[in-house]
């Protein structure tokens, strides 16, 4: 069987400067990958590639089959993005937020409706759905970006650091919907600094090092411990020689 997700010698440079240097990386239905790797390393980047966000120099990317930059679209239905911009309507409420997504995404209005109060329950925000966003905390920001994520009921779900500026209450309510949602049978890929997080939600942890991946191990036999000895040994600097 083919991979759900298929990088192959995969090229990105931004003004010559190589970033990503012929990465390889298959990703399996159902898989929890949290993709670690210090700042500039080329988490983002590859996030976005992997979305058609952002164009390779060389490679090639296929998700469920079809191939990037070409497919971008069929590629985009079955992907769920949670960055850093919420692309959120301050002025408009969680619902309507949520309503405006599902129109774009030409979900027919009663489907809609039902499949948002469905998504607030999932994500916590019932009570604060007609709520105006610019009311929302950053925990609760995110969650109704997950929401908007969700919309189309994507196979796959990728978070760029999703755990950075949260609290402890909303990373330990984030902990849970991420759990849920790799139960449901998603694949989830998700770049991350938080170790110990990455040891215990997810399945495989993948190192980004030097525009490659430098470790690529399932997180059965990996505790919080041994993933931070392994990651500073694949990260840390061999030219200090
Ligand atoms: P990470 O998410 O792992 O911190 P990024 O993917 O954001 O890393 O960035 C990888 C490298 O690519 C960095 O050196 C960054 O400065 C560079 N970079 C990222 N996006 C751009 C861009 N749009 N233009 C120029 N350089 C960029
Ligand atoms: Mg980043």
């Amino acid at each position: 069987m083919t991979p759900l997700i298929e990088v192959q010698s995969l090229v990105k440079s931004y003004d010559l400067l190589p970033v990503l240097r012929k990465l390889n990386l298959n990703i399996e239905r159902g898989e929890f990958v949290a993709l670690l790797g210090p700042n500039g390393s080329g988490k983002s980047t590859l996030i976005r590639l992997l979305c058609g966000l952002s164009r390779p120099n060389a490679g090639v990317i296929r998700v469920g089959g079809w191939e990037l930059p070409r497919e971008a679209y069929a590629v985009r239905a079955q992907i769920g993005l949670v960055s850093h911009k919420p692309l959120l309507y301050e002025n408009l409420s969680a619902r309507e937020n949520l309503l405006f997504f599902s129109r774009l995404y030409n979900i027919p209005r009663q489907k809609a409706e039902a499949r948002i109060v469905e998504l607030l329950a999932q994500v916590g925000l019932s009570k604060r759905a007609d709520s105006l966003m610019r009311t929302f905390s950053r925990g609760m920001l995110q969650r109704l970006t997950i929401a908007r994520a969700l919309l189309h009921n994507p196979d796959i779900l990728l978070f760029d650091e999703p755990y950075t500026g949260l609290d402890q209450d909303a990373s330990a309510v984030l902990d849970g919907l991420l759990r849920g949602l790799y139960t449901e049978g998603r694949t989830v890929i998700m770049s991350t600094h938080d170790l110990p997080r990455a040891a215990e939600l997810a399945s495989r942890v993948v190192i980004l090092s030097r525009g490659v991946v430098g470790y690529d191990a399932p997180t059965t036999e990996l505790d919080a411990l041994r993933l931070a000895a392994i990651y500073t040994e694949t990260t840390s600097m061999t030219s200090a020689r």
